[in-house]
């Protein structure tokens, strides 16, 4: 099954209710799908959005996890931040992080449109100096500190040390990832 296929087989609601622009992010963008940033690529699609932005299921489904996504105790310029993983009823896993609250609960049902959480404020711009990364110091500078960084998995991956605040430091990428970009943007043309 496909991003494509989720779509077909599911409402589809943009996961930013408050974002009107839906923009996505295409391949070799900044905060785009397997975006190159030197050391590490990224595995999801970033939509820049306000701390505190209301963040919705795209589809009806099942909230499978609930856990800590970034800590300041392992990368300083991190503030604390969390992810849902919601398993559609499609059977793809959708990953939703970089939450500064969770509304919902692990075994929770959820109906697409229903409130997970909110946007979180995943960078602290006072601890982001010259040794950090130079995408997360453009990011500084364009203001863009808060985000829903969304994944999309045909089955989900072992937990790996590879694997950082969404973020895949070895070769190739987490088995069972999925490109999020052509659903993301099928779903904004709703
Ligand atoms: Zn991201």
């Amino acid at each position: 099954m496909t991003g494509a296929d989720l779509c077909r087989t599911n409402e589809g609601v943009w996961p930013l209710p408050g974002d009107l622009r839906k923009a996505v992010h295409q391949r070799g963008e900044p905060g785009s799908f397997l975006e190159d940033r030197g050391d590490r690529r990224h595995c999801g699609v970033d939509i820049y959005a306000p701390q505190g932005s209301q963040v919705v299921s795209i589809t009806d489904g099942l909230v499978f996890d609930v856990g800590v996504f970034t800590e300041p105790g392992e990368v300083p310029y991190w503030k604390k931040t969390f992810y849902v993983v919601v398993q559609g009823d499609g059977g793809l896993f959708v990953k939703y992080a970089e939450l500064g609250v969770v509304d919902v609960r692990a075994g929770e049902s959820i109906r697409s449109g229903e409130r997970l959480g909110r946007v979180g404020s995943v960078l602290d711009p006072e601890k982001i100096d010259d040794l950090a990364p130079g995408y997360i110091r453009r990011l500084q500078e364009e203001g863009k500190v808060s985000m829903l960084h969304l994944e999309l998995y045909r089955s989900l991956p072992e937990p790996s040390d590879l694997y950082r605040g969404g973020n895949w430091f070895g070769t190739g990428e987490p088995g069972g990832l999925i490109d999020p970009t052509r659903l993301l943007a099928a779903i904004s043309k709703r």
